[in-house]
């Protein structure tokens, strides 16, 4: 059973079905964003989250 969280990490509600929607979806970490400068914010706040995520897909 997924649980997908449709309120992004600014507190927004998304409806990501909306075909207007800037909403993205991170496949990493399960979840939307309402948008890519969002996502950006969130990706800021997690930098060692993402850095880990970097350098396993391409640090060898
Ligand atoms: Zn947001």
């Amino acid at each position: 059973m997924t649980n997908v969280s449709n309120a992004c990490h600014c507190g927004k509600q998304l409806d990501a079905t909306d075909p207007h929607t800037d909403a993205v979806y991170d496949d990493n970490t399960k979840r939307y964003f309402c948008d890519v400068d969002c996502f950006r914010d969130w990706a800021d706040e997690h930098f060692d989250e993402v850095i880990a995520f970097y350098e396993k897909m391409n640090v060898t």
